[in-house]
């Protein structure tokens, strides 16, 4: 898997796909060596099942034998399609008087109620986590709030907090899990909550981007 970094794109779902985007993403040199002479280079883009025709732009660095891919904003890291579709479900389930029923809600007739809760749950579990963490890392906004996509909202002043967390935690983003986070997959299986506290290693770039 790569490592993903941030791209400050700045462009709407629709605008990154039909204005190729990925083409805009630059990453000057390498995160790793930053004095270069590693063979780092642009390495095409991948694609994205969702939303159709999203491609993201990716590096390799031969040195190092790893890749870097820059995740636009308004993406879902390490999950599929975009924040803003994660925060949906997530605010659903805050609305709704149970999981379960917001589950119901929001699946398609071709899937089973279990599966529908499976699927929730894999989102609003780490949202829910990540909240946590965000709301003890901006006490001048966030102090007393709770831990929910709807409150952080009213307090952020914002419809989309997802999406704004990626740009106030910018420097966070290599420490906090996905899909707001950008933490590298090596570390993915370890402690998300440890992982925040510190700073990153030597060859991991902390706050690129
Ligand atoms: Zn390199």
């Amino acid at each position: 898997m790569p490592v993903q970094l941030r791209f400050k794109s700045g462009l709407s779902s629709t605008d990154y796909v039909t204005g190729e985007g990925w083409r805009l993403a630059t990453l000057s040199r390498c995160p790793i060596h930053s004095r270069g002479g590693c063979g780092f280079a642009r390495h095409g883009t991948y694609t994205r099942v969702s939303p159709p025709g999203t491609q993201i732009a990716r590096w390799y660095c031969p040195s190092g034998h790893r890749t870097f891919s820059l995740l636009p904003d308004h993406l879902a890291a390490r999950f599929p399609g975009t924040l803003s579709e994660i925060e949906q479900v997530v605010a659903t389930v805050e609305q709704a008087p149970s999981l379960e029923a917001a589950a119901d809600r929001l699946r398609g007739d071709d899937i089973t109620l279990p599966s529908a809760v499976r699927w929730v749950r894999r989102r609003v579990a780490p949202v829910r986590s990540l909240l946590t963490i965000v709301v003890g890392l901006f006490p001048q906004w966030l102090q007393g709030c709770v831990p929910q996509i709807i409150a952080v909202r009213e307090r952020l002043v914002c419809d989309q907090a997802l999406m704004l967390l990626r740009e106030l935690a910018a420097v966070h983003l290599q420490s906090l899990a996905p899909p707001l986070g950008l933490l590298p997959p090596l570390l993915l299986a370890g402690e998300h909550k440890a992982a925040v506290q510190h700073h990153m290693g030597p060859d991991l770039p902390s706050g690129f981007g």
